[in-house]
């Protein structure tokens, strides 16, 4: 059986202020240890992105970005390449979360551009895929899961999956309350597995594949203990500081 070491990464989303996110940050510090099952990534906003990388020099806590440019650089305003990421330390980039493909329209080839970008540039991209209400409501889930994954393949190539995360995150999970059941959770990610084993078996057991939605310290263990659960991707539970130290110890070790 493949070893994969639990994830749990925190998104903090447009949260906070320089204070409180320097705060919350050290109470991170201060909760997690080399005892700490789980590896632990921190993704807040981009203007944070530099405190945080002082703070986290010398622990054990990682730094993640939220989105990126998929260009290198250039008359882009607004925009932030991977390589500014890379500057501040970042080792993970969250691409195509569901608000970015809601709000601003990121397409599957657009997520699959992000994703080159980021690991061209040396980071891990933690690939958000997850289906509408309605999607799930008319037995979609799977086809919407297989067409947002093989656009990543097809893009990038199964080769790239070999330094890369996905977050299974059912958009009507995503900051309602309502998370999805573990045997819900444990059928997708099984499906994800399947799916990237069609292309290359050993790259399918050894991606760690997390789940996202409504991720709480009472749901965490039922959900971390599934088969084919890796962790997750924190949204609410992730800016108070107790709350997502729990979920970080909540993982089978
Ligand atoms: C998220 O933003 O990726 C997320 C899972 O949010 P929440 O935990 O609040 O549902």
């Amino acid at each position: 059986m493949t070893n994969r070491r639990t994830l749990v990464a925190a998104n903090w989303k447009m949260n906070g202020s320089i204070e409180g996110s320097r705060v919350l940050a050290e109470a991170l510090i201060d909760g997690i240890s080399a005892e700490t099952p789980a590896e632990v990534a921190v993704c807040p906003s981009f203007v944070y992105l530099s405190q945080l990388s002082e703070q986290f020099k010398n622990t054990s806590i990682k730094l993640g970005a939220q989105n990126v440019s998929h260009l290198d650089e250039g008359a882009y305003t607004g925009e932030v390449a991977a390589s500014m990421l890379v500057d501040f330390g970042c080792e993970y980039v969250i691409v195509g979360h569901s608000e970015r493909r809601m709000h601003y329209h990121e397409t599957d080839s657009c997520v699959a551009e992000k994703f080159s970008a980021t690991q061209i540039n040396g980071m891990t991209p933690i690939l958000c895929i997850g289906e509408l209400l309605e999607e799930r409501e008319s037995n979609s889930t799977e086809e919407v899961i297989a067409r947002q994954l093989d656009a990543v393949i097809d893009k990038a190539t199964i080769n790239a999956f070999d330094n890369a995360v996905i977050a299974y995150e059912p958009v009507w999970a995503i900051g309602t309350g309502k998370t999805a059941t573990p045997e819900q959770a444990q059928d997708v990610h099984q499906f994800i597995r399947l799916r990237l084993a069609r292309h290359d078996r050993a790259i399918a057991d050894g991606i760690r594949v997390l789940y996202g939605g409504s991720v709480k310290a009472d749901n965490a263990s039922q959900l971390f203990e599934m088969a084919d659960i890796d962790g997750g991707l924190i949204g609410g539970a992730s800016l108070v500081a107790k709350d997502f130290l729990d979920i970080c110890h909540a993982v089978r070790k």
